[in-house]
């Protein structure tokens, strides 16, 4: 490294602009910032405390019966994760359809209907049977998609970023904890699109438990207290338009409803 160099990798040090990479003790000093980044939080049910969301993380094709409307065989493939952004969380108050708008670039935006686990502890190579000790809360939340972008970008075997994280792309219920609401291992999730039913299915057909997850993703990050998991959607997956109502359903939590706008 010339001088120059490592003068300007020390300045970038002491004014924190490294904040960011995994390292959670270097976010806790205090740092000069020329303006606030706002932490993004979920309520949790029936408490004061806001859980702070760390990383988003959501698994791909986890029911047989999406992975074959999407054109993969579910019998070969190993589970596979991608991100969202921390700030494309949209928050949706139980008992309310929120206004969520119609993104730019797609005309064809979809709706994926899934359980969000909330991890209070992480850990790297977590074993399965070890893995649903790290959950902390869950909720019902919306992977919603920009289809068209993602199907265009995979077909030129780019990433599919562009399709899946963006803003608002990630609406969710408040955090329930595990202590008064249990694990979810079965139970119904539907989702209905202006009252028609759209999807339909039950959480004991995803193809990696929720546990299975938390292990397999530790294999690959190391995860931390703040991350959450989209733990995938069924099947029959389809597009909304502006003025459609979304409700979705996972059996012991309230739904979630948001309007197209
Ligand atoms: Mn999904």
């Amino acid at each position: 490294m010339d001088r120059r160099n490592f003068f300007q990798s020390s300045a970038l040090v002491s004014t924190g602009a490294l904040i960011g990479c995994a390292t959670p003790g270097v976010a806790q000093q205090k740092v000069k910032t020329p303006f606030e980044v706002p932490q993004v939080y979920i309520p949790v049910v029936g408490s004061d405390q806001m859980f702070p969301v760390r990383r988003i993380y959501c698994i791909g094709r986890n029911y047989a019966a999406h992975a074959r409307e999407m054109g993969s065989d579910p019998n070969r493939e190993p589970p596979f994760f991608f991100q969202k952004p921390t700030d494309a969380v949209q928050f949706v108050p139980a008992g309310t359809v929120a206004d969520h708008p119609y993104p730019p670039l797609t005309k064809q935006y979809s709706y994926e209907a899934e359980l969000v686990a909330a991890l209070g502890k992480g850990g790297r190579n977590i074993p399965i049977n070890q893995a649903l000790q790290m959950v902390w809360g869950y909720t019902l939340g919306l992977d919603m998609t920009r289809r068209d972008l993602q199907d265009l970008m995979k077909n030129e075997r780019k990433p599919w970023e562009i399709g899946k994280s963006f803003d608002m792309s990630a609406p969710m219920g408040a955090l329930h904890k595990v202590d008064s609401i249990g694990h979810f291992t079965e139970g119904a999730i539907w989702l209905k699109v202006n009252g028609q039913i759209k999807q339909n299915s039950n959480l004991k057909n995803m193809i990696w438990s929720v546990a299975e997850q938390i292990s397999k993703l530790s294999e690959a990050c190391e995860l931390f207290p703040g991350d959450i998991i989209y733990s995938g959607t069924p099947e029959n997956v389809g597009p909304v338009v502006r003025g459609d109502v979304i409700e979705m359903h996972i059996d012991k939590l309230p739904n979630l409803s948001v309007k197209i706008v």
